[in-house]
């Protein structure tokens, strides 16, 4: 591999080769030239239209405005993800981006709730997620109560960055690539265009979507295959016309027959999507339960995706860095591929940031940091599979009883038997996350810490009611989604 990387030449024009690019620009500033070849005809997947909180961070890095980005992309706010059906069929319960209160101590409290049996949900010592409830929506005043992510169009969003990124000197080039070339060294060494164009580069970041070119076509990186755990392998996704004048501030996750529906509102349309295992609901048949699903007239056909859960074994390997769907696919339940695309933008940055020549390890530590980053998001999708009720159908009947990663169900026991939310490294999501799916689905610790009991039930009592009433008075004074999106893009 080479040690320079003057010239670096990114592959593919969807949200990842975008976001990559802008984010080179911007870190770089102008220390190695950037080209960016994408190819009209091929296009791009066009659906992933949920993210989590982290595209904030993102956004603010390359210097976009909440307001500007909003009216680009038919934005919307979201607050976390509301789960139907997952338990048992009737259940739901929400993932939130806000927090419930102390989690350790004896005033640990999701503990003090579960010992005093309140009938209520935890759900309403929690801010966010009783403004998902209400359908209200502000930014937060201080950023310690919540913090939140967006719905938008993922397509605009490219278009969106794009503008930014050939702003900063990102070259922009049409065109099919037919042929890779290589070097002896097995280093990638230009691109070859259907009109007979060569494109030189140090370094190449493969964007190239499901066909991911350049790492798994050309560099044969074998492919990690996690569909005995997260078995669905296609989705239906249609759009509908939005009907009423509310939006809902979350997505919604509906578990179906054979794998679940997502619902996303945007400004002005709503994104619905049937995610399916074929081994266990036939395609049509999902096409017919996405169909039933659409709150209002569907907006075209619906369109078929394929694809297979899991991600390549290294993600950089010789002069190629694969970012995006090229790299691998967790499914969408969480909206993770957008974390995982900045994730990788990170890794990227910080090894062309080192003051000396990169080495053999330091690409290790990509790799492997990598591949434990897909393994955590691996295990929390999972647990909202695993610890489900249902027997209804074959998916779930499956899901109940199969294996699960060591490192699953480790955390697991922990749970169960101590109350423990364990964290190993590269997690993505928090110990709030995993309270939050853990107590949603119905699956609390076995038995209680004696430290709950060091406060007095009246005490505790008083101090979640007073929670719970303060949260409830503090949403009922917010505006509705609706009102503070039309007022943020005025
Ligand atoms: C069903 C489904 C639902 C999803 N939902 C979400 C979600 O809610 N939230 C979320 O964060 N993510 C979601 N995702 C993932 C999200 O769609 C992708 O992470 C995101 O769009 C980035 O895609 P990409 O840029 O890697 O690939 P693409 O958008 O496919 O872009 C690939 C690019 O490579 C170019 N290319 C390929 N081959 C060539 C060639 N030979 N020559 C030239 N150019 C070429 C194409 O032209 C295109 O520009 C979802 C994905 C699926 C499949």
């Amino acid at each position: 591999m080479s040690q320079k990387f003057d010239r670096i030449v990114v592959v593919g024009g969807g949200s990842a080769g975008w976001m990559t690019a802008v984010a080179l620009a911007t870190g770089l500033q102008g220390r190695a030239s950037i080209e960016l070849v994408e190819s009209e005809e091929i296009g791009i997947v066009g659906v992933g239209e949920a993210t989590f909180p982290s595209i904030r961070v993102f956004n603010q890095h390359v210097g976009i405005d909440e307001a500007d980005f909003l009216r680009a992309t038919n934005g919307t706010y979201k607050l976390g993800i509301r789960f139907c059906d997952w338990q048992a069929k009737g259940q739901d319960y929400f993932h939130t981006f806000g927090h419930f209160g102390n989690l350790s101590g004896s005033q640990t409290l999701w503990a003090q709730h579960r010992r005093m049996g309140l009938p209520e949900s935890l759900e309403g010592q929690c801010i966010p997620s009783v403004m998902a409830a209400k359908g209200r929506f502000v930014r937060p005043a201080d950023p310690g109560h919540f913090t939140y992510a967006y719905h938008f169009d993922a397509a605009l969003y490219a278009e969106f960055v794009s503008k930014l990124a050939i702003g900063r000197g990102v070259r922009h080039t049409q065109g099919r690539i037919v042929e890779v070339l290589r070097r002896e060294d097995g280093d990638v060494s230009g691109l070859l265009l259907a009109d007979g164009r060569r494109i030189e580069g140090d370094l190449f970041v493969d964007c190239s979507g499901f066909r991911s070119l350049l790492l798994g076509q050309t560099l044969q990186e074998p492919y990690v295959d996690f569909s005995h755990w997260l078995p669905v392998d296609g989705a239906w996704a249609c759009p509908s016309e939005r009907v009423g004048e509310e939006i809902t501030p979350y997505t919604r996750a509906t578990a179906l027959e054979g794998g679940w529906a997502w619902r996303i509102p945007l400004q002005t349309r709503t994104g619905h999507g049937h995610v399916f295992a074929s081994r266990f609901v036939d395609e049509d048949a999902a096409r017919r339960q996405l169909m039933a699903q659409l709150d209002g007239p569907a907006i075209g056909e619906p369109r078929l995706i394929r694809f297979k859960t899991g991600h390549r074994q290294r993600l950089w390997v010789n002069n190629v860095v694969a970012i995006g769907l090229s790299s691998g696919f967790l499914e969408p339940l969480e909206s993770t591929s957008i974390f995982l695309i900045q994730d990788g933008i990170a890794r990227l940055m910080k090894a062309l940031e080192l003051q000396r020549p990169l080495n053999e390890s330091d690409v290790a530590l990509f790799n492997e940091g990598s591949a434990r980053r897909f393994a955590r998001i691996r295990d929390f999708i999972i647990l909202h599979y695993c610890l489900t009720r249902r027997r209804d159908s074959e998916l779930w009947r499956y899901v109940a009883g199969m294996e699960l990663p060591q490192t699953l169900a480790f955390k697991i026991e922990l749970w169960r038997r101590y109350g423990v939310l364990h964290e190993y490294d590269e997690e993505c999501f928090d110990q709030t996350s995993w309270l939050a799916v853990h107590t949603g689905m119905g699956h609390w610790p076995e038995r209680e810490d004696p430290v709950i009991a060091e406060i007095a039930q009246e005490r505790a009592l008083r101090a979640l009611a007073g929670r719970r009433q303060g949260i409830a008075a503090m949403v009922e004074g917010m505006p509705l989604h609706h009102q503070t999106l039309q007022q943020v893009l005025r």
